[in-house]
C-alpha cells in the first residue's frame, strides 16, 4: 500500500488484519474516513471496551472506549486528519479496558487513498503501559513472560511452587551507590539465582528488585528452603567478593499452588498477589529469611486490612461507629465511686462489634490513634464535666498509647481540652499502656513530668504483665498503679502470687502511691482482695463498661 495511489480497499485491509491478528501482540486497524467505518484486530475486542471489531459512526463510538479525559485531545487530532491538514497520526493516550480501567496505548497511522477513492487510515495500536516481556538489566525474562508461563501451566498442574525473592532495602543501595551500582547488584543477584536452579526451575525478574523462581519439579518446602539458602550463600559471596562495598541480604516468599483454587479465571493475578504477600511477610518478620505462605496468615492480613479500612471510614465520617464506654473505679473501703475509666468501643459499618484487643493495635500501627485519641480526651472530659455537676470530685481516667505520646503534642492536646471544657487538671487520670516501650524515652518522660506538674494524675496500667514494671515506677513516677486482671486472677488462685500482691500493695503504699485492683467479678473475689487493703477496685462485680446514659443512671439516681 503506498501513500497516494493504492490499489487496496477497506475490505482488503480488513482481510489482511484478520490474517495477522493472532500472530502479533499489537492491534492493526483500518479507519475508512470517507465511509465512516473502523476495523480492528479481533484480540482488541476482548481487551478494550470496543463494540466489536467492525463498527461505523466512528467519532461518536470512540466516546464509548476512549478514556474521557483524553477524548478532546484525540478529537482535535482527528479533525486535522479529516480536514486534510496532516496525513500522519501518532498519539499516546488511554483507552478503557473491559473492566473500565484506563490502558495506555500508542496509536500510529497514516492516510492512504483506496482504490475507490476513499481516504483510509491504516495503522497499529500498541500498549505502552504493558509489562516488560524481558529485562535487559538482569538478563532474565520479565513479568509478562512469567504470566504467560503460569497461564500455560495452570490447567495441567497444581503442583508448582513459586519462590519470590526480593533484595532487602534495595532502595538504600541505589541511594548510596547510584543506580549503576544498583543495576550491577540486580545482575549479580539474578546470576546467583540462575546458577542455583535445576532444569525444572525457571527465573524471572518481576518488579524492580524482585525475582520469581517457578518450580515444576514436584519439590516440597524442604527443597525450596534449601534453594533459598543456596541463593543466599551465593549472594553473600558476591557481597564478600565486592569487599563489602554494600552489604545486602535477600528475603524469600514461598507459595504452593496447592494453597490456591487454580480453577478461577484470575489465578495468575492471585499467584502474583499471594507471592507478594509471602515476600512482604518474610520482610516484616525481619528480612534475610524465607516465609512459606499460610492461608491463616493471609486471612489475618485481610481481616486487619478490613478493620483498618472500617476505622478510616469512621474517621472520615465524623467518628461514626466509635463509642465511649465507662467503667466505675470504686473505693475499696466504702464502695463509693471514685472515677470512671473510659474504654473505647467500635462498631463496623456492617454492625459488627470489634473488640479493643483487635482494633486498638490497628489504630496504633496506622497512626489513627492520634486523631481518635484526641476525640476520646475531648469527649471523656465533656462527660466528666456533665457528671461533676451532680457528683463533685468525680474523675475520668483515659488510656494513652505510647504512639500518642511519641508522635503527637499530648501535653498541649490535654491542656487545650481541659481549658475548652473548663475543668481543672486534677479531675483527669491518664493511664499509660504498653509501658514496656517507654521507660527509656526522654520525650515521653518530659510529657509525663509536665502533666504531673500541672496536677493531672498518672496511672501505670497493666501492672503485673510485661517485664519492666518496677523500673517504670521509678522512671515514670505514677500516682496510681493498676494491677492487671491477669495478675489479679493469679493472686486469687495461687499462694505465691497472693503473697506477692500483699507485698506489692505494701510497697506501693510505702512510697505514697495508690493502687487499683482490676478484674474483680464476684463477691468472694471482692472480699479476698479488699482484705489486702488496696485503694480502689475495678471490675464486673461493680459494673461492666457501659454507655454514659447507663453509667449516669446507675450512679446519679
Ligand atoms: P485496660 O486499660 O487494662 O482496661 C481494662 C480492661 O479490662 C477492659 O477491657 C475492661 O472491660 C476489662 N475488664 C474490667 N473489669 C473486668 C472484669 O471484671 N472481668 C473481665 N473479664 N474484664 C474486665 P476492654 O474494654 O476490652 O479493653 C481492653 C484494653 O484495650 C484496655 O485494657 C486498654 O489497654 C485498651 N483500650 C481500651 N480503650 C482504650 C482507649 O480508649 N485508648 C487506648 N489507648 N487503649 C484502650
Ligand atoms: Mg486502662
Ligand atoms: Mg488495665
Amino acid at each position: 500500500m503506498d501513500g497516494g495511489n493504492s490499489k487496496t480497499t477497506f475490505e482488503a485491509c480488513c482481510n489482511f488484519i484478520r490474517a495477522f491478528s493472532t500472530c502479533m501482540h499489537d492491534y492493526l486497524y483500518v479507519y475508512d474516513l470517507t465511509g465512516d467505518a473502523y476495523y480492528i484486530a479481533e484480540p482488541a475486542v476482548s481487551r478494550f471496551r470496543l463494540p466489536g471489531c467492525l463498527f461505523q459512526n466512528v467519532v461518536a463510538t470512540l466516546a464509548t472506549f476512549v478514556y474521557p479525559e483524553d477524548e478532546a485531545m484525540l478529537n482535535s487530532d482527528l479533525e486535522l486528519l479529516l480536514s486534510g491538514e496532516k496525513d500522519e497520526h501518532n498519539l499516546e493516550y488511554r483507552w478503557l479496558g473491559r473492566d473500565g480501567s484506563p490502558i495506555w496505548i500508542n496509536c500510529k497511522g497514516r492516510l492512504i487513498t483506496s482504490e475507490n477513492g476513499h481516504t483510509l487510515m491504516i495503522g497499529c495500536i500498541n500498549e505502552i503501559g504493558n509489562l516488560a516481556k524481558a529485562d535487559n538489566i538482569s538478563g532474565l525474562l520479565g513479568e509478562s513472560s512469567l504470566r504467560e508461563y503460569i497461564q500455560q501451566l495452570l490447567p495441567a498442574t497444581d503442583d508448582a511452587l513459586f519462590l519470590r525473592i526480593g533484595i532487602d532495602d534495595f532502595k538504600l543501595i541505589n541511594e548510596r551507590h547510584g543506580t549503576e551500582y544498583g543495576n550491577f547488584v540486580l545482575r549479580e543477584v539474578a546470576g546467583c539465582i540462575v546458577n542455583c536452579l535445576s532444569p525444572s526451575q525457571s527465573a524471572y525478574r518481576i518488579v524492580s528488585d524482585e525475582f520469581m523462581v517457578a518450580d515444576v519439579s514436584g519439590a516440597g518446602y524442604y527443597e525450596m528452603n534449601k534453594l533459598y539458602h543456596n541463593i543466599r550463600s551465593a549472594v553473600d559471596s558476591v557481597v564478600a567478593r565486592e569487599k563489602y562495598k554494600s552489604i545486602y541480604t535477600i528475603s524469600g516468599g514461598l507459595l504452593s499452588l496447592k494453597d490456591l483454587d487454580c480453577s478461577l479465571p484470575n489465578s495468575v493475578d492471585e499467584i502474583m498477589k499471594l507471592s507478594e504477600f509471602a515476600l512482604t511477610e518474610a520482610k516484616n518478620r525481619g528480612k534475610n529469611q524465607m516465609y512459606f505462605f499460610r492461608p491463616d496468615d493471609y486471612d489475618l492480613f485481610l481481616r486487619t486490612r478490613y478493620v483498618r479500612s472500617c476505622l478510616r471510614q469512621a474517621l472520615a465520617n465524623d467518628f461514626k461507629g466509635f463509642e465511649l464506654y465507662y467503667q466505675p473505679i470504686v473505693r475499696s473501703d466504702n464502695g463509693g465511686l471514685f472515677a470512671a475509666e473510659t474504654l473505647l468501643r467500635f462498631h463496623s459499618p456492617s454492625g459488627e462489634n470489634i473488640f479493643p484487643m483487635e482494633f486498638i493495635p490497628i489504630l496504633e500501627e496506622s497512626g489513627l490513634i492520634i486523631p481518635v485519641g484526641k476525640w476520646i480526651i475531648r469527649n471523656s472530659l465533656s462527660m466528666c464535666k456533665r457528671f461533676r455537676e451532680q457528683y463533685p470530685g468525680f474523675m475520668v481516667s483515659i488510656n494513652l498509647s505510647y504512639i500518642q505520646l511519641l508522635k503527637s503534642p499530648m501535653f498541649e492536646d490535654i491542656t487545650e481540652s481541659l481549658k475548652d471544657v473548663d475543668l481543672p487538671p486534677s479531675c483527669l487520670i491518664v493511664e499509660l499502656t504498653e509501658s514496656g516501650h517507654l521507660e527509656d524515652s526522654i520525650a515521653v518522660q518530659n510529657v509525663w513530668r509536665k502533666l504531673r506538674e500541672i496536677g493531672v494524675h498518672i496511672a501505670l496500667d497493666d501492672f503485673g504483665t510485661g517485664y519492666s514494671n518496677l523500673i517504670n515506677i521509678g522512671n515514670l513516677k505514677p500516682n496510681i498503679v493498676k494491677i492487671d486482671r491477669s495478675f489479679t486472677l493469679k493472686a486469687l488462685n495461687y499462694e505465691y502470687e497472693h503473697e506477692l500482691l500483699i507485698h506489692i500493695i505494701k510497697m506501693v503504699h510505702s512510697i505514697g502511691l495508690n493502687l487499683v485492683v482490676e478484674g474483680i467479678e464476684t463477691d468472694d473475689e471482692l472480699q479476698r482482695i479488699t482484705a489486702l487493703n488496696p485503694d480502689y477496685i475495678q471490675g464486673y462485680y461493680y459494673s461492666k463498661p457501659c454507655p454514659e446514659s447507663e453509667f449516669s443512671e446507675k450512679y446519679l439516681k
